[in-house]
């Protein structure tokens, strides 16, 4: 039954459509990088199939990606024979606009079309791109292993709706056929379409064909029609890094993390010897939108000998390098690994301690080496990172260097002071590295346990972020140096008060003993205990919380989470 059916997108759609349209009109091009892109992954997907069935490949195991192009029609057509998909899939993954954070992302809308265009930049659009160009796509698929009968069309012409139905398909795979709209008819050229794969996907690793021009003045008829392959078509991370420009690591992220934007950085490594692998590991410019959300898909494409495994392997990084992306390829996995596998095979550890050292590594470079690339990089991940010391105390010292806060130094919101910045500047007999941490920066700045260190111009970093004392209870110290929460216990600045400040302050103790009898009496049980104290010197009084008791920001973080 063909069962021809029209059906609608979410109502977010249109607006989506729109956007995205407008937003990358100046790069338009990128809609084949796109297509070319999802046509490498569907040939992945089958390689990966049929490592268990090699039936799956119907007597045609040459994958590759072919373009076409019709100038008197106006269309291009970009095929694949990869694994294809049924009609669930295709409603599934061709019916839903910007699947995963969609939400997320419509809530984060503002209505302000520039901003809103930067923001759809950062989203990804994949196959939507398509309209960037086209009025009309018709897709044509059918699965691996089905039978021709089950092929499945799917038209859209970039508004509310699409048209789904079965055809006959005997070729497995894809193609996408677009008709460009008039305004884009510069595309249906071939010399244009072979820079822009030369461009955008030559690290692709299945050859993207085209077929070959015609000599000039040769009888056209007499000709068989040849293919010649446009790319370079051998998987990118296998080459050597000298070999590779920076532009082709950048389209390459493009192509595994499906981030539209330019990575941060990136680090590309072969390992030899117990263990083989070859690992090319990216920092993305800008935060994901569920990078908070700790169940999200995260981790790196897995490949085993160059055939694709599977994406997402969270196993190879700990849970606060979630943002990181790229590939690892192991030359000692077989390639019927599978996730439960992975979670019990020890080789992963040691490869997991050794690519996150790659990363703290790669991260800690860009600290080092460009400081203002490093504070953009802690404006998107510096929160993640402070949950580096609580799960991965072995890293505990790396992670800390990489820490930037904000401190009575600079006594501004900006988090950009480390921890060595802080010890380069300690008082003379300073034993201790000081913070104090409230539920927001100003409560911070303000609050009056830090009047006694102001005077004695002693730095304190100022902590506002909720998991900043989650993140000072596990690093405890800092080169020798303890932390200490100024709002906490007795406060002994120990040397640095000098002889006659001690006496005066043991006299004005002495002198004052009454009345903190009076006011104990007064508070009873409210609280603990009431004494004397020399941290103030504006405000007469405040509440401190005993050493070993939470702090009232983690008391509020842990309220928060229900406990
Ligand atoms: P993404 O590639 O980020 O998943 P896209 O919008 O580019 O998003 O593609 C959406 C989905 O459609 C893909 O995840 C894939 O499941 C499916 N798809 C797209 N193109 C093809 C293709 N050529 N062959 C098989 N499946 C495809
Ligand atoms: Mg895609």
């Amino acid at each position: 039954e063909a069962q021809k059916e029209t059906r609608g997108f979410q109502t977010e759609a249109k607006q989506l459509l729109h956007l995205m349209i407008h937003s990358l009109y100046s790069n338009r091009e990128i809609f084949l990088r796109e297509l070319v892109s999802n046509a490498s992954d569907a040939a992945d997907k089958l390689r990966f199939a049929a490592v268990k069935d090699d039936s799956l490949y119907e007597g045609d195991s040459e994958l590759k990606v072919r373009v076409e192009v019709d100038k008197d029609a106006n269309t291009i057509t970009i095929s694949d024979n990869g694994i294809g998909m049924t009609r669930d899939e295709v409603i599934e993954n061709l019916g839903t606009i910007a699947k995963s954070g969609t939400a997320a992302f419509v809530q984060s809308l503002t209505g302000d079309e520039k901003k809103d265009a930067q923001l759809i930049g950062q989203f990804g659009v994949g196959f939507y791109s398509s309209f960037i160009v086209a009025d009309k796509v018709v897709v044509r698929t059918r699965k691996a292993g089905v039978p021709a009968d089950q092929g499945v069309r799917w038209e859209c012409d970039g508004e509310a709706e699409f048209v789904i139905e079965n055809i006959e398909k005997p070729a497995r795979g894809t193609s996408i056929e677009l008709h460009l709209k008039s305004s884009a008819s510069e595309f249906a050229d071939d010399w244009r379409l072979r820079s822009i794969i030369k461009k955008y996907s030559d690290h692709i690793a299945i050859p993207v064909v085209m077929q070959m021009p015609q000599a000039v003045g040769e009888d056209e008829a007499a000709q068989e029609p040849q293919e010649e392959v446009v790319n370079t078509a051998t998987a990118m991370w296998t080459r050597s890094r000298s070999d590779v420009s920076d532009e082709e690591y950048k389209e390459f992220y493009k192509h595994v993390s499906h981030d539209f934007a330019d990575p941060l950085t990136w680090s590309h490594n072969r390992v030899e010897g117990n263990l083989d692998y070859t690992s090319l590991l990216y920092i993305p410019a800008k935060a994901p939108f569920d990078l908070y959300n700790r169940d999200g898909a995260r981790g790196l494409k897995l490949y085993v000998q160059r055939t694709f495994i599977m994406d997402d392997a969270e196993q190879f990084l700990p849970l606060y390098l979630r943002f990181v992306k790229g590939v690892v390829d192991s030359n000692d996995l077989s390639l019927n690994v599978s996730r439960e596998i992975l979670q019990k095979d020890p080789n992963i550890d040691s490869m997991r301690s050794a690519l996150t050292k790659r990363v703290l590594d790669m991260i800690s470079k860009l600290a080092k080496n460009e400081p203002e690339r490093y504070a953009e990089f802690w404006k998107e991940f510096g929160q993640v990172i402070k949950e580096g010391p609580a799960e991965d105390f072995a890293n505990r010292e790396k992670i800390a260097k990489l820490l930037r806060f904000a401190t009575t130094h600079t006594n501004t919101a900006a988090q950009d002071q480390s921890l060595d910045d802080y010890l380069s500047r300690m008082k003379e007999g300073q034993e201790k590295i000081y913070y104090i941490a409230a539920e927001n920066h100003n409560t911070a700045k303000n609050s009056p346990h830090l009047e006694v260190f102001r005077k004695k111009g002693i730095e304190v970093l100022l902590l506002s972020d909720r998991v900043d004392e989650w993140l000072m209870s596990h690093l405890m110290d800092y080169d020798g140096k303890a932390l200490q929460d100024i709002g906490k216990g007795e406060l002994d600045l120990g040397e640095m008060d000098s002889e006659e400040d001690k006496q005066a302050q043991e006299k004005v103790a002495e002198s004052l003993k009454p009345l903190i009898e009076r006011v104990q009496k007064v508070l009873g049980e409210k609280v603990a205990e009431v004494r004397i104290t020399h941290r103030l010197t504006e405000s007469p009084a405040c509440v401190v919380v005993p050493e070993h008791e939470m702090g009232a920001q983690m008391r509020r973080l842990l309220e928060s989470a229900g406990q």
